[in-house]
């Protein structure tokens, strides 16, 4: 299981990607990061913090389904379907395209809260992600002011799991998948001199 795959705009699922899923409450993740969620959804709960996943694995059928709603939704108010689909785009991978068909992706909020918006990064739920996620093999995929590399606007509830190592240096340097994977210097001994402890 390559944790660090990296599927974004240009990159789509490959089709042999068949991740162990199992249930996480009421969604579907790839075993590691079902794990890895409900160890650090049981550390986050002693400190006070409710944290549950609203959405997990997503078939590509279900992606597309996500996608075509949101187009005919923008488009319904008014928008050109080209307009519609961009705007869609910022926040929806294209089907094929979303780090939730991977498995490894899940979208994260409050456990009494149904859905999850920008106001998500001001409630102490996600600033305890944001410090403490990374323990767990998570990063916050889509960080602030990173639209530019990711592709995909500022998503305070969407979180990847990369394992632990990975995630220990991608959000220690404040960077991104994509920045980690394409300026760190690859081979195992090379990441490991890059660690921060
Ligand atoms: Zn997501």
């Amino acid at each position: 299981m390559d944790t660090l795959i990296l599927v974004d705009s240009i990159q789509a699922v490959p089709d042999d990607w068949s991740p162990k899923l199992v249930m996480c409450g009421k969604v579907l993740l790839e075993e590691n990061t079902a794990r890895s969620f409900e160890e650090m959804r049981k550390c986050a709960e002693k400190e006070g913090i409710g944290l549950r996943v609203f959405s997990g694995y997503r078939p590509a059928g279900y992606q597309k389904e996500l996608f075509m709603q949101s187009v005919y939704g923008y488009m319904s108010e008014g928008l050109s379907e080209s307009d519609a689909r961009a705007l869609t785009a910022r926040y929806l991978a294209k089907p094929g395209h979303s780090e939730h068909q991977t498995g490894l992706a899940c979208d994260i909020c409050r456990q009494d809260a149904d859905d999850a918006d920008e106001s998500f990064s001001k409630t102490k739920e996600s600033v305890w992600l944001h410090d403490n996620a990374y323990r767990f093999g998570f990063i916050l995929r889509y960080p602030r002011m990173k639209e530019h590399i990711t592709g995909i606007a500022y998503e305070p509830w969407h979180y990847r799991y990369v394992g632990e190592k990975h995630a220990g240096n991608i959000m220690k340097r404040g960077i991104t998948l994509e920045e980690y994977l394409y300026y760190s210097p690859f081979e195992n001994s090379i990441v490991k001199s890059l660690t921060i402890d």
